[in-house]
């Protein structure tokens, strides 16, 4: 699983840093986080190859968030795409593009429409999952998860013995195949194993103020993207504006027993970034900060 950030700044852009946009590639999947303006150009300078790109979630209606969405997907068209784009963002989002184009792209775009206020999976395959959970902005607004789901079944010996597979067998049925019998009897995997633990999670909490109800979906995350627009010393406006602090941040990693946080989000007023990076880390020891073009192989 790799990430690269594209932009990480709050809403305003500021000591070129750019509005959110990050890139996750996954299992051959490549899912695009946000699209906040200039996107288009830093998935060009950051080499990332925008046809790649099959899924995006926009994960609210702030601007800082999907501003750069318009010019990405026209540019799509000019070049040529030809194969769908998959949007999961508020309902909102495709009068705002539609709006916007005189004329049908020449690929198809599915929407999703993210409801407030509720957990969805928004994308499943044999080897992935997008899920979204509602986070605590001052609009409807949600964090996405994305989890690799898990190499191998987990066995259950009574269930096995209660079925008599023999022990030859036992690594197939780790794969996910049924076994059949000499006298023609099948037993279904699922009545033999059940589903793994994903092997490797990344989270996104978005725009949002401290929030622990977000806590049970991204628990154990290998790595969780926590905004942290401010520093405590202004935990009073990180409240009013429904946005978090790195203190809360950091705080909200450790309670979720994550493995890795990265603090990004930062306000216009910081042109050095590592005094939230101190803060966040001086409470979550495993802390690293976002900036435009750094890559992570999540594990
Ligand atoms: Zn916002």
């Amino acid at each position: 699983v790799i990430l690269k950030i594209l932009g990480c700044n709050g809403a305003i852009p500021a000591y070129g840093r750019f509005p959110t946009c990050q890139v996750i590639e996954l299992a051959a999947e490549f899912i695009m986080i946000d699209c906040g303006e200039g996107a288009q150009m830093q998935l060009q300078k950051y080499d990332v190859r925008s046809s790649r790109i099959k899924h995006v979630c926009i994960s609210h209606m702030h601007g800082d968030h999907y501003f750069g969405l318009i010019g990405w997907l026209t540019t799509q068209a000019l070049l040529g795409r030809e194969k769908p784009v998959y949007i999961y963002a508020p309902a909102a989002l495709k009068n705002v593009i539609n709006i916007q184009l005189d004329y049908a792209l020449p690929y198809e775009v599915f929407y999703t429409d993210l409801i407030e206020g509720q957990t969805q999976i928004l994308f499943e395959n044999d080897k992935l999952e997008i899920f979204a959970f509602p986070v605590d902005h001052s609009l409807p607004t949600h964090g996405f998860r994305i989890s690799e789901k898990f190499k191998k079944r987990v066995l259950l010996p009574e269930k096995i013995s209660a079925y008599q597979i023999p022990k030859y067998f036992l690594s197939a049925l780790a794969e996910g195949k049924d076994y059949e019998s000499m006298d023609g009897r099948t037993v279904a995997n699922e009545l033999v194993t059940s589903n793994g633990k994903p092997s490797i999670i990344y989270s996104y909490s978005a725009d949002t103020a401290y929030c622990e109800s977000i806590i049970p979906f991204i628990e154990n995350s290998n790595v969780l993207y926590h905004e942290a627009t401010y520093l405590s010393d202004d935990l009073e406006k990180a409240t009013k504006r429904k946005h978090s602090t790195a203190t809360q941040a950091a705080t909200i990693a450790k309670m979720a027993e994550v493995k890795q946080l990265i603090v990004g989000h930062y306000s216009s007023k910081y042109e050095d970034v590592t005094v939230v990076h101190e803060e966040a880390k001086s409470i979550f020891e495993n802390c690293d900060f976002a900036l435009e073009g750094k890559v992570w192989e999540v594990r």
